[in-house]
């Protein structure tokens, strides 16, 4: 179904006309020009599909993206540059460089959460590597989509790039091609059909997943501010996040306190939003009554509301909770936080051990010795001390899962990497010949 497109971008690609570094420059300036023209309707498209207040779009959907396509364009000329590498004894004569080739037709799978940020960035990197590019966004987000197909017809040829809209049957089928290369953003389980596609042709991918990502808060942290952090953290859209603290692990000497702080920072954070009905929504009714079940799974401390109708809920925080409940064992995605408490570091850090790897992991302390237990000693995708979701915002960090939350990560260089097929060249001289080479025997042995 979808072979005449593909092979319409290879053919594009094989012209060269991708390559230039003026052409990837143009191609991201003309990227900008759309997006600042076309923002309103984004910023409304985002509030129809999701309810984003305009200020929370702009800064986590467009003024990233702003900024990936700046850093690209200072950087770009320095990245595409073939790298020196060194040569042994053996190579005398030669000289040895790595490529940066741009791999093809690039296929960019994107979820609903950020609908725009995370089709438009993944974007920003196949052009700065001098990719041609078939997007499918999400389905559950479709006014965002419709942007975006109407922002990229108007600008680009649907040989360089073109959006496909649609659903599962749609991007099964787009699976079914052989593209170059697939960088999807979803789910744990679409990654892993994702990831059997991909084998079927052997393309090489980016999974950039997701998963139970905790949040320790230890007895020496500053309370008051932790709880801020992990409150903004958390409840930004509505909890559909996928670097969102999913559930916090507290001390439990510190546990009232902490509980206290979090009701106020949630008050003044978020209780006037959610009061006139400007708090983020569930993107569909499937996620709304999954997340209304899991109010079960333990005590309601702080939130616990919600309105069928507008699929909004409430900023909630829930305790007295079993490790075994449901809420424990799936990724929330969405504004319910367990809080769970821990009596020593070794008891927490064995909870997180025994579930797959985080995406991400938070912890809030001022002691160098307990921070390294959870950052030096646990596996997971990338996190913050003292923070919340602050790493995915700075470009200059690889993006990215370990083991279950995801494989290969992206942004800025990391974004031009994975876009990129390094291709390692020697370059012989032709002035002379070495004759040892030819030598079989223990010669050649050493030189090797
Ligand atoms: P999803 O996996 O359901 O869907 C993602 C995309 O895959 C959509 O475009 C969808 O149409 C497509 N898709 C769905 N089912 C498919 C199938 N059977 N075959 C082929 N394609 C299919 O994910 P979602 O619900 O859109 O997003 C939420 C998930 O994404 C969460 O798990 C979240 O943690 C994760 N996520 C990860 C990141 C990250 O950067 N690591 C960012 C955002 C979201």
């Amino acid at each position: 179904m979808f072979e005449p497109l593909r092979k319409k971008q290879k053919q594009y690609f094989y012209s060269g006309a991708t390559r230039s570094l003026e052409f990837r420059l143009n191609q991201l300036s003309s990227l900008r020009e759309i997006i600042k023209k076309k923002e309103d309707k984004i910023l409304q498209a985002l509030k129809q599909d999701l309810n984003k207040s305009k200020e929370e779009a702009f800064l986590t959907e467009i003024g990233v993206v702003y900024a990936e396509i700046s850093l690209v364009e200072k950087s770009l000329q320095e990245w595409m540059a073939p790298e020196k590498v060194k040569s042994p004894a053996s190579h005398t004569g030669s000289k040895s460089y790595v490529l940066y080739e741009p791999r093809g037709s690039i296929l960019i799978i994107a979820p609903w959460n950020y609908p725009f940020q995370l089709a438009i960035a993944p974007l920003i990197g196949a052009i700065a590597a001098g990719n041609c590019s078939v997007i499918k966004p999400s389905e559950l987000t479709p006014n965002t989509s419709a942007v975006i197909a109407e922002m990229m017809e108007e600008t680009f040829p649907e040989e360089y790039i073109r959006v496909v809209e649609g659903a599962v049957e749609t991007s099964s089928e787009l699976l079914k091609e052989p593209f170059d290369y697939i960088f999807f953003t979803g789910s744990v389980a679409v990654g892993k059909i994702v990831m059997e596609a991909a084998a079927k042709h052997l393309t090489p991918f980016t999974l950039e997943l997701g998963g139970k990502s905790p949040a320790v808060v230890h007895r020496d942290a500053k309370i008051d501010l932790a709880a801020k952090r992990i409150a903004w953290g958390k409840f930004l859209n509505a909890g559909q996040t996928c670097i969102a603290p999913d559930y916090v692990l507290v001390d439990e000497q510190v546990r009232d306190e902490f509980l206290e702080k979090l009701e106020k920072h949630i008050n003044d954070l978020y209780k006037k939003p959610w009061q006139k009905g400007h708090y983020p929504r569930i993107v569909s009714e499937k996620h709304f009554n999954r997340l209304t079940e899991f109010l079960n799974d333990g005590k309601v401390l702080i939130g616990g509301q919600s309105k069928q109708s507008e699929l909004a809920i409430s900023p909630t925080v829930l305790t007295d909770i079993d490790w075994d409940t449901p809420i424990m064992s799936e990724e929330i995605f969405g504004p319910l936080l367990p809080v769970l408490s821990y009596s020593t570091t070794a008891e927490a850090q064995m909870n997180i051990r025994e579930r797959p790897n985080p995406l991400a992991l938070y912890v809030f302390t001022e002691s160098k010795e307990i921070e390294s237990q959870f950052i030096d000693e646990l596996s997971f995708g990338g996190g913050c001390v003292n923070d919340t979701i602050m790493h995915v915002a700075n470009p200059h960090l690889p993006f990215g899962g370990a083991g279950p939350s995801g494989i290969g990560s992206y942004h800025g260089y990391e974004s031009f990497l994975a876009f990129s097929h390094r291709k390692s060249i020697v370059k012989q001289s032709t002035s002379f010949d070495l004759p040892i080479r030819y030598k079989q025997g223990p010669v050649t042995k050493k030189l090797i």
